[in-house]
């Protein structure tokens, strides 16, 4: 049976604002229908209060806030999670939005982000000095919930996850304590919060490695639906024997209507990849060209391109608000039958803006070994993900049924475990599998870090009884 909600006495309610800098928001007020909404529009939750952190010590009061009071607690960073765990019902959300703060040091090829930076403020800052540090693919993600997760993109075969590139992070543990955690202070923390997720404290900021990144050569490549099952085996030999500067993911997907795409291919699905070569100019033509050679491509659009404005390329397909149902596994190798399911279920790619695709990870990600951080899957060559997206509440339903029904016929091929930022609420054993034999060890950090669980509302990991 669910427990009422009681809200915490007005005069520690009154006491604990005034300790804010950053804006307290409740039900009722100003502003509260937009401050509780996040990313996936599917995600409708009231949480009790919102606080927009001005900085650390709003982050400090408000944890302390509310373990004592013993207030559910979510925690926002860029507000990308699906399954919507940077809200919750009648809770605390403690949104970390505002917190922006970037100090790049061109010297020592370092950048320190406050954990409100998405990584659009990451790549804007970073680009001016002609540098960049492995992020995700949209740039309205969020560094912070990214990056606790694993983190991965067009740089990762190259310079490895995001987690990799962490050198130290900043953080408020369940006891209001501000700490910081690097291979040579609290190191048994900084392991686990690279892919551990949000469960070990409020993360305000993160230092990145960076690496000499600026213009890339990349663009995508579509093939007629017809040629899916030779594209993806055409997919699989390429990346078998890929130089690291080169990632490429396939998708299936409906093209959306507009430039630069011609008018003949508007809402037509398609398959492709797309490419992004982060090395050499003019080896990234050559590393690109057997995807131009195969086909005929009906489209291509392939060239130098500065670095962020690839990370942005995407964006206008995914604005926030809209219905997102998402399932994902790891895959080991792409297998003939893996082929034949994918192009079976990819050609019915439900809308404009779902995503049908399979990342590579391999190169760098393989360079560190699987216990050495909280990420375990290093072994995995790629990560393929189904989600539906719809403006339409209506039509989710069904799409949510056909995104189980591929999940389930590609799941045989595929590693037994999942990357945990592609997690909905899938139950404890798939948290367990995204962890494997890691899942011990964050327990008992956990245990040290959060013994009573403060920091439940992500894909959760107990403490160690
Ligand atoms: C459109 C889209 C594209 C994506 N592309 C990629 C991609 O290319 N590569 C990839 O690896 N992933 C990708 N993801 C998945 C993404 O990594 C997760 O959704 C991630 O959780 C988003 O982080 P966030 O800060 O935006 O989310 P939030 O919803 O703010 O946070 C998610 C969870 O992370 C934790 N968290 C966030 N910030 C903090 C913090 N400062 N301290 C402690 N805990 C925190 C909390 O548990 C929180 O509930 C994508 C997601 C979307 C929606």
């Amino acid at each position: 049976m669910a427990t009422l909600f009681k809200a915490p006495d007005r005069a520690s309610v009154q006491a604990f604002v005034a300790t804010l800098r950053g804006k307290a928001i409740r039900k009722g007020e100003d502003g509260y229908e937009t401050a509780r909404k996040v990313y996936n529009g599917m995600i409708d939750r009231k949480p009790w209060m919102i606080v927009r952190c001005a900085g650390v010590a709003d982050v400090m009061h408000s944890v302390n806030f509310a373990r004592e009071q013993g207030l559910t607690l979510a925690i926002r960073g860029g507000g990308h999670s699906v399954p919507g765990f940077g809200t919750c019902d009648d809770g605390l959300v403690l949104d970390l939005g505002a917190m922006k703060g970037v100090r790049v040091d061109p010297k020592q090829r370092t950048a320190r982000f406050q954990t409100g930076c998405t990584w659009g403020d990451a790549d804007h800052a970073a680009h001016a000095f002609g540098l960049a540090t492995p992020g995700g693919v949209i740039s309205t993600t969020g560094v912070s919930g990214l990056t606790l997760g694993g983190g991965f993109g067009h740089l990762t075969r190259r310079y490895g996850l995001s987690c990799d590139n962490v050198v130290s992070v900043d953080v408020v543990t369940a006891d209001g304590q501000f700490l910081t955690a690097s291979a040579s202070e609290n190191s048994d923390l900084f392991w686990a919060l690279r892919g551990g997720g949000g469960n070990f404290g409020v993360v305000t900021s993160l230092e990145f490695k960076l690496h000499p990144v600026s213009v890339v050569y990349a663009g995508p490549v579509f093939y007629p639906v017809e040629k899916a099952t030779d594209a993806l085996r055409l997919y699989r030999d390429v990346m078998s024997r890929a130089p690291r500067e080169l990632s490429v993911f396939f998708a299936f997907l409906i093209v959306p209507p507009g430039p630069p795409f011609p008018e003949s291919l508007h809402m037509k699905t398609v398959c492709g990849v797309m490419c992004v070569y982060s090395g050499d100019l003019t080896k990234g033509e050559t590393a690109v060209k057997p995807f131009l050679d195969f086909g005929p491509p009906v489209f291509s659009h392939v060239g130098p391109i500065p670095y962020p404005m690839v990370q942005g390329m995407f964006d206008p397909l995914l604005p926030p608000g809209l219905q997102h149902y998402w399932k994902a596994d790891f895959v080991k190798e792409i297998s003939d039958t893996f082929i034949v399911e994918y192009a079976k279920y990819g050609k019915q790619v439900p809308t404009v803006n779902s995503a049908i695709h399979i990342y590579p990870l391999g190169g760098a990600v393989s360079d560190v070994g699987r216990s050495d951080t909280a990420f375990a899957w290093r072994d995995a060559g790629f990560v393929h993900i189904i989600a539906a997206v719809s403006s339409d509440a209506s039509v989710m339903p069904k799409y949510r049924d056909w995104v189980r029904d591929f999940w389930t016929a590609l799941h045989p091929c595929c590693a037994g475990g999942t990357y945990v930022n592609f997690l909905m609420e899938e139950g404890e054993e798939r948290i367990t599998a995204s962890y494997q034999e890691n899942y011990q060890r964050l327990a008992k950090i956990k245990q040290k870090y959060d013994p009573s669980n403060l920091f439940h509302v992500n894909q959760n990991i107990k403490p160690a009884p």
